[in-house]
């Protein structure tokens, strides 16, 4: 048996061009690589079916028969040539669309032959058709020795260096020859196998590629699923039992004066029941001696704010300090300015500190009470957290809309003391469960899932951006009610010179359209101090309509807005549109959010474009960003610092397994926390080896 780790060049059939074409397209160098890289699909050669049978949902099928006749339709590039095609049980159309293909297929595929023909099913103006399909002579193709085949994805590179699917089967096949796969050590430890029916290692990773049977690969699928999901969940929650074993945390046991009398005399309003619950969360936690890390989700609107204060209260009458970032200035005024209002009958000080806080004496002011111990909230941007700012007691840091905030920034909170302060992580950005159980699973996540009492739900609108005139009445019937609207253009990069071009011309007209009203302009590249007071106006009301970037996405809170344009929203991500569109309905009034396209959207930015005028509910919105993107696009993903390789698993799609991998992982460390049980020893080695190999858990917060 040879090693796996030998170079992929000692596999014969391969040689040193192959070896290189793989290592530079695939990243392929050693027989353990070429092993684990799975088809991306199969499909079963086995078995025909008749036209009558067939739906626009099937995968690819095969069917045998004979062409009728052909026909060419269309012009330019809507051409195409058209094979009617039947099996003696129905008819079907079969379709291609290169013009210059059309003479070759015509003579390949003489009318009155008998074919095989094999692709994906399709409906189109109400009919089953096949674009593009595979055909061959009936009599050339064997059907009982073809089987499931599998399909490997390969680039452009590799197909013109003459390596394709075809030739990675090959090797791949050759592969099972020169090593001996019932040798390969097992991964999972035996109980568990035994209570999941799982397949082996070994058969696994053999009906990967080469299955027997359709449920011989679903039960490959299954284990290799399991096995990359568990060992992430193993990773993630022996490193924060570890943690919690090692690092202790202030005791907060008192709910005292400061939490009581504000809750008793100067709430403004009632906690919804969901406000309860995560805050009574926080408290079990701060008073369990263990250090806090919590992931506070919310949608935007749902009082986030006034739960960081409350927990701050907390901290205050155990006689800490706390902090609350945020990651713009204009956030943390927003906060200072809440803060202080919130608090102003009450003997407890609070600091702001920005950039923009100026003057030496006033600074050094807020950091001597900090240091002395009379600032008790200190407030700002990542300014609080710079070397220069030492807290005489820090107790709880609170990080409102964490994805703006590095794990490094989250890691020099922690050297603020010797025992490290409680987390408080506040996200608008709702991440579906299975997702934060992997990228954040060693944080303790809350949700809020309830909005405050008496919101209307915002109503939003498709338009086409040729409608600017009933767009404009709208917005005009807004302003008229004394409303204030923001226009949103998208700026991918703060250095597009077209989206600013787009945004300049937007801003003049509107200046054009609306010559009566005061309108403000605002983007990422204006100064700091400029796009602030740019900001202020429209906060102020002294401007009625705000255009801008993306800049005003994160918590800006103007209630008297009610109308969010949203231009060119096909640009947007579902999970930024969600985020805009939090910026309006903040205050008791119907809120509309308009999103304008241009006419022609791709069949899945229709979708996007749908899912938001009919939902409100971020979850179910990021549910289906997750489908759409996957979760390597998504927001906070890059962030985490969380590297892990999924082969097989896909964790949109695989929720239910990603909570049966934490159970037993769970349950496991539970049995062996000393990692000392023999059945248990070759798994612990396994996940050393990943550890090593990809996965960095030092660098999750
Ligand atoms: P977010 O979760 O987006 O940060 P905020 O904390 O800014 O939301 O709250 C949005 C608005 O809702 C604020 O004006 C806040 O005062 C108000 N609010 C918060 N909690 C309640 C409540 N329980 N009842 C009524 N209004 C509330
Ligand atoms: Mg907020």
């Amino acid at each position: 048996m040879s090693d796996l780790s030998t170079p992929i060049t000692y596999l014969p059939g391969v040689g040193p061009q192959r070896a290189k074409t793989l290592e530079t397209e695939l990243g392929i160098t050693t027989f353990r690589q070429l092993l684990y890289y799975f088809p991306y699909k199969h499909i079963d050669r086995s078995r025909l079916y008749y036209i009558h049978e067939l739906t626009a949902d099937m995968p690819f099928v095969q069917i045998k028969g004979e062409i009728l006749s052909y026909e060419e339709e269309g012009v330019g590039h809507k051409q195409r040539l058209i094979a009617h095609f039947t099996d003696g049980h129905g008819l079907i159309d079969l379709v291609w669309f290169q013009a210059t293909t059309f003479k070759w297929i015509k003579k390949n595929y003489p009318a009155g032959k008998l074919f095989i023909v094999f692709g994906r099913p399709a409906v189109f103006n109400g009919r089953i058709n096949i674009a593009h399909p595979d055909i061959d002579p009936a009599d050339t193709i064997q059907l009982g020795s073809l089987g499931l085949q599998p399909y490997y994805s390969t680039t452009e590179k590799m197909k013109r260096r003459g390596v394709n699917s075809r030739s990675l089967q090959r090797f791949i096949a050759t592969l099972f020859q020169r090593i001996d796969l019932s040798l390969l050590p097992e991964t999972l430890p035996p109980d568990i196998i035994s209570r999941l029916s799982l397949v082996s290692l070994s058969q696994s990773l053999h009906d990967l590629h080469f299955p027997s049977s359709a449920d011989a690969l679903r039960r490959a699928t299954y284990r290799q699923k399991f096995e990359e999901l568990f060992f992430i969940q193993l990773g993630i929650l022996r490193y924060t039992r570890q943690r919690q074993a090692e690092v202790k945390g202030y005791t907060f046991s008192r709910v005292g004066n400061l939490f009581n009398t504000f809750y008793a005399q100067h709430l403004p309003f009632s906690l919804t029941e969901a406000q309860k619950r995560v805050i009574r969360e926080m408290r079990h936690d701060m008073g369990s001696g263990r250090q806090m890390n919590r992931l506070l989700q919310g949608d935007v609107g749902s009082g986030k704010t006034l739960v960081a204060l409350m927990t701050i209260l907390i901290a205050l009458d155990n006689g800490f300090q706390a902090c609350l970032m945020a990651p713009t200035e204009i956030l943390a005024e927003q906060h200072f300015a809440t803060f202080s209002q919130m608090l102003g009958q009450m003997p407890i000080r609070v600091e702001l500190l920005t950039g923009a806080v100026k003057g030496k004496k006033k600074r050094a002011d807020i950091l001597g009470g900090v240091a002395r111990g009379d600032v008790h909230i200190l407030i700002g941007t990542h300014a609080v957290i710079q070397e220069n700012v030492v807290f005489h007691r820090l107790g709880l840091a609170v990080i409102d809309e964490q994805h703006r905030f590095g794990v490094a920034q989250r890691a020099q909170l922690w050297k603020k003391s010797d025992i490290p302060p409680h987390m408080l992580v506040m996200t608008a950005t709702p991440i579906p469960r299975t997702l934060a159980m992997t990228l954040y699973g060693d944080l303790d996540v809350s949700v809020i899932d309830q909005l405050p009492p008496g919101r209307k739900p915002i109503e939003t609108r498709h338009f086409w951006q040729e409608r600017t005139q009933s767009l404009y009445q709208g917005i005009r019937a807004e302003i008229n009610k004394g409303r204030q609207v923001y226009i949103v253009y998208p700026l991918i990069s703060e250095s597009e010179k077209m989206d600013l071009q787009d945004l300049d011309n937007g801003y003049e007209e509107y200046c054009q359209a609306f010559p009566d009203l005061k309108i403000s302009k605002v983007h990422g590249r204006m100064k700091s101090a400029e796009k602030d007071a740019e900001m202020e106006r429209f906060v102020r009301g002294e401007t009625q309509i705000l255009v801008a970037t993306t800049v005003i996405e994160v918590g800006v809170n103007v209630p008297n807005a009610s109308v969010m344009v949203i231009m060119n929203a096909e640009r947007f991500g579902l999970a930024q549109l969600h985020q805009l569109r939090g910026r309006v309905g903040r205050g008791a009034d119907q809120s509309y959010c308009i999103l304008v396209t241009k006419y022609n959207l791709s069949s899945e930015t229709k979708q996007r474009i749908q899912i938001m005028c009919d939902t409100t509910d971020g979850f179910e919105i990021a549910e289906a960003d997750l489908r759409f993107r996957g979760p390597g696009d998504l927001e906070g993903t890059q962030q985490s610092g969380m590297a892990f390789d999924l082969h097989v698993a896909n964790i949109a799609r695989d929720g239910q397994l990603v909570q049966l991998a934490r159970d037993i992982a769970n349950e496991i460390l539970d049995n062996d926390p000393a990692q000392q049980l023999p059945q248990y020893k070759p798994m612990w080695a396994h996940l050393r080896e990943l550890s090593r190999d990809n996965i960095n858990w030092s660098n999750i917060s």
